[in-house]
C-alpha cells in the first residue's frame, strides 16, 4: 500500500509538470479535440478513484450493523453495555478537549495569520447553516431505521442496532437463532473486507495519481506558517498524546499500537474519510490489536462518527488564524467558546471529506468572526484533511484499546504478536 502511495504521488506530480491541465494538453484526432489529462487524469483516474471509494463504503453499512448486532446480542451482562458507552464516549470527549487546548494554545503562541492581514481582503465564502444542537441529538434518534441504513446515518444505526441487539439478547431461543445467522453475516463482510483490502495498493495508487496531478501546491507557499503549525500540531497529538495516554492507561506499547495501524493509516490518508475507512480499522482493532467483539463493534463506529482529534485541532488552529488575519482579538470567553463548539463541531462532523471546515463555521459564528475566513484556508485544506483523518482513526483505536483493557476484552498475546492478522487471504 505503501509503495502504491508513493508510486501514485510521484505519477501524479509527473503528470501534472507534463501536462498542466485539460486545455494544454490537448490533441487533434480525426478532427476531434482531445486532451491527455482529461481522458487520464479526469476519466480513468477519477473513475477508478470513485469506485475504490465506493467498494469501501458499501462495505460500511452492512458491517456496523451486523456487527454491533453481534457484539451487543452476545452481552452475558447488560450493565456493559452501558460502561462501554459511557468509558467510550468520556474518552472520546477527553482526548479531543486535550487536542483543541493544545492547538489553541500553540496557535495563539506562534500566531500564523499575524502580518497576514492582506489576506483577509478578497475572501468569499458562503456557509451552510450548521445544525443546532438540540438537532444534533434528536437527530440521533431513528425513526424509520431502514431509512437510517440507507442514509447510512451511523449514529441512528448504532442506536438502532444496540437496541436490537439487546432485545435479542432477552429473547431466549429466537435471540439464539437470530444470533447464529448474524454470526454468520459477519464472517462473510470481514472476508469481504480483506478481499478489497487485498485491492488497496492499486486503490491508493489511483486516487494519489488524481490528487497530486489535480492539486496546485502554489497556496501552500502563501500559507505556510497556518499549514506546517497545523500540520506539527497533528503529527505531535498522533505521536505523543496517544501513546502517552495508551501507555498510562494501559501499560500497552505505543509502538506496536502505531506500527499496526500503518495499513489503516494510509487507507485514511488516501481516502480522507474515517467513515470510508471504517472497516479497515475495525479489522485492525480486531485481528492485529486484538481487541475484543463488543468493543470493536461498538467503540470504532462510534468513534469514526463523533471522535475527530484531528478536525478539532483544525479548528483551533483555524479559528486562531482566521481572527488574527481579520485583527480581531480572541477574548478569554472566546477562548472558552471556541473549545466548546470546536468540541461540540468535532462530534458533529461527518467522517467523511472536507466536511471538518464546514462545521467550522458554526464554531467562527459563536465567536463572530467573519465565515468568508473560510476561503482563506481551503486551499490547502486536502492534504491536512488527509492528515487529520490518520489523526482521527488513530484515536479511535487507542481509546478502543483503552476501553478494552479495562473491560478485559484484550487479546494482548495478539497485541504483542508483530505477526498477527497478516495472514494470507
Ligand atoms: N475527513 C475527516 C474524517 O473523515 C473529517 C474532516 O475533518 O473533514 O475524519
Amino acid at each position: 500500500i505503501f509503495i502504491g502511495m508513493l508510486l501514485g504521488i510521484l505519477f501524479g506530480l509527473v503528470f501534472k509538470a507534463l501536462f498542466h491541465s485539460t486545455e494544454e494538453s490537448s490533441f487533434i484526432i480525426f478532427g476531434m479535440e482531445f486532451s491527455a489529462y482529461g481522458i487520464l487524469i479526469d476519466g480513468i483516474f477519477s473513475t477508478l478513484g470513485a469506485i475504490f471509494i465506493s467498494s469501501l463504503k458499501m462495505l460500511v453499512v452492512p458491517l456496523v450493523f451486523v456487527s454491533l448486532i453481534c457484539g451487543t446480542s452476545a452481552l452475558a451482562d447488560p450493565t456493559k453495555l452501558g460502561r462501554l458507552g459511557a468509558k467510550s464516549v468520556g474518552l472520546y470527549v477527553f482526548t479531543t478537549g486535550i487536542a483543541i487546548s493544545f492547538a489553541i494554545s500553540f496557535a495563539m503562541l506562534v500566531g500564523p495569520g499575524r502580518g497576514q492581514e492582506a489576506l483577509a481582503t478578497d475572501a468569499e465564502f458562503s456557509a451552510n447553516s450548521a445544525p443546532s444542537l438540540s438537532d444534533v441529538i434528536l437527530n440521533m434518534f431513528p425513526s424509520n431505521p431502514i431509512n437510517s441504513l440507507a442514509e447510512g446515518n451511523m449514529l441512528q444505526i448504532i442506536i438502532f442496532a444496540v437496541l436490537f441487539g439487546v432485545a435479542m439478547s432477552l429473547s431466549g431461543d429466537a435471540g439464539k437463532r437470530l444470533n447464529s445467522f448474524f454470526e454468520d453475516v459477519n464472517v462473510i463482510i470481514m472476508r469481504l473486507v480483506t478481499i478489497i483490502m487485498n485491492l488497496a495498493p492499486y486503490g491508493v495508487f489511483v486516487l494519489m495519481v488524481k490528487l497530486f496531478a489535480s492539486t496546485g501546491m502554489e497556496t501552500i507557499v502563501q500559507l505556510a506558517k497556518y499549514f506546517f503549525l497545523l500540520l506539527a500540531l497533528l503529527i505531535a497529538h498522533a505521536l505523543i498524546t496517544y501513546p502517552t495516554l495508551l501507555k498510562l492507561f494501559t501499560g500497552l506499547s505505543p509502538v506496536v499500537l502505531l506500527k499496526k495501524m500503518r495499513d489503516a493509516a494510509l487507507f485514511a490518508f488516501s481516502t480522507s474519510s474515517s467513515s470510508a475507512t471504517l472497516p479497515v480499522t475495525m479489522e485492525t482493532a480486531r485481528n492485529k490489536l486484538g481487541v475484543g467483539k463488543s468493543v470493536t463493534s461498538f467503540t470504532l463506529p462510534l468513534g469514526a462518527t463523533i471522535n475527530m482529534d484531528g478536525t478539532a485541532i483544525m479548528q483551533g488552529v483555524a479559528t486562531v488564524f482566521i481572527a488574527q488575519v481579520y485583527g480581531v482579538d480572541l477574548s478569554s470567553s472566546d477562548i472558552l467558546m471556541v473549545v466548546l463548539t470546536a468540541t461540540l463541531a468535532s462530534i458533529g462532523t461527518a467522517g467523511v471529506p472536507g466536511v471538518g471546515l464546514i462545521m467550522l463555521a458554526m464554531v467562527l459564528t459563536q465567536v463572530n468572526l467573519p465565515v468568508e475566513g473560510i476561503a482563506l484556508i481551503i486551499g490547502v485544506d486536502r492534504l491536512l484533511d488527509m492528515t487529520r483523518t490518520v489523526v482521527n482513526i488513530t484515536g479511535d483505536c487507542t481509546v478502543a484499546c483503552i476501553v478494552a483493557k479495562s473491560e478485559g476484552e484484550l487479546n494482548e498475546d495478539v497485541f504483542n504478536d508483530p505477526n498477527a492478522g497478516i495472514k494470507e487471504e
